[in-house]
């Protein structure tokens, strides 16, 4: 449950101290320019206990039930089971969810890494929450607590606060992958989010995180039978489309949160473990440049460097020319060099 009563995060004065003190990232840095703070008593559409109950039951059964439909799915179906229409579903919602999730969920809502306008919004929110991964205001909130204590204590996600030795670095890894994802939420966490709270368009998006869950799951079963005609088709569409989808997603994204914190390197000066992995760059749309990323949190652009496949930034590039986005923020030669690791 929000505690509703409790000061905005940048006017806590322990926090602050903390802040001044380099302790913790400040929230300012993490979107580039100051927040504004809502004031009690709770806004309209705030997310409560029982809201947060259905989506902590949405979510765990989205863990649980992926892996079972994949087996299912192979194992029954597999041969004139998974088909074009199949494959194209999957590839699909996977790029178009897991976009919703890099540039809309993490760049554009949590990072204000560039801007756009309210249709543009609308549509990187809905996609993102299809992704599963929890409401929006509740993604951005943890990412933000995690950029802000990155691998201490209160980061919701860190592999390395389980202490030392073989057993205790496997539970961290668990933990930093999907662990913290099943866990209730801290009452403090949408501190982190007084600004995308008082935005209405963001509250209600997030608010109707189950309706968006819903339709990531119908929409791949329509289109399957839209061309096969068939129910096994739609059977076949809301699978491959719907749940194995979202555990490809699911596991990917996290596997930021956890192989990223953990192997690669850091050309970077950051407060924390945060590492380059080429391999999650390229799966995770750029997000596996992670070191880049809390070096400079703000910027829409994760692979800095030529080579660094970066393809969520290939898309804000494009949305550019389109017309459709603007701002977009990208750390100057000085600034890199300044925060390059000696
Ligand atoms: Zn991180
Ligand atoms: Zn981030």
């Amino acid at each position: 449950m929000t505690n509703t009563n409790a000061p905005a995060l940048h006017d806590d004065p322990t926090w602050a101290a903390k802040a001044n003190s380099e302790e913790i990232v400040s929230l300012a840095a993490l979107v580039g320019g100051p927040i504004v703070a809502a004031e009690a008593p709770a806004l309209p559409g705030e997310p409560h206990e029982h809201s947060g109950l259905l989506e902590r039951i949405l979510t765990l059964l989205a863990v649980c039930l992926p892996p079972a439909a994949l087996i299912a799915a192979i194992i029954l179906l597999w041969g004139p089971g998974f088909g074009w229409t199949s494959f194209g579903l999957l590839i699909g919602g996977y790029m178009l969810t897991g976009m919703g999730i890099t540039v809309g969920y993490h760049r554009y809502f949590t990072h204000k890494s560039f801007e756009t306008n309210v249709v543009v919004k609308a549509l990187l929110g809905i996609l993102g929450s299809m992704s599963v991964q929890g409401s929006l205001l509740r993604w951005a909130a943890t990412h933000r607590s995690h950029h802000q204590h990155s691998d201490r204590q209160d980061d919701p996600h860190s592999p390395h606060t389980h202490g030392d030795g073989f057993w205790n670095r496997v539970r961290g890894a668990w933990h930093s992958h999907m662990g913290w994802f099943i866990r209730p939420n801290r009452d403090t966490l949408m501190r982190y989010v007084p600004d995308l709270q008082q935005d209405k368009l963001t509250r209600v998006i997030s608010n109707l995180f189950p309706l968006w869950v819903l339709l990531g799951l119908l929409i791949p079963a329509a289109i399957a039978l839209a061309i096969t005609g068939t129910w096994t088709g739609a059977l076949l569409g809301f699978l491959w489309g719907g749940l194995v989808r979202i555990m490809m997603v699911h596991h990917i994204t996290w596997s930021v949160n956890s192989v990223c914190h953990l192997w690669g390197n850091r050309p970077y000066k950051s407060h924390d473990h945060s590492r380059n992995n080429a391999i999650f760059g390229v799966l995770a749309f750029g997000e596996g440049w992670h070191n880049n990323h809390h070096a400079f949190p703000t910027s829409a652009r994760h692979g800095l460097r030529w080579w660094q496949f970066d393809m969520s930034y290939m898309v804000i590039r494009c949305m550019g020319w389109l017309g459709l986005a603007r701002e977009i923020r990208v750390p100057s030669h000085a600034r890199r060099h300044a925060k390059t690791a000696g």
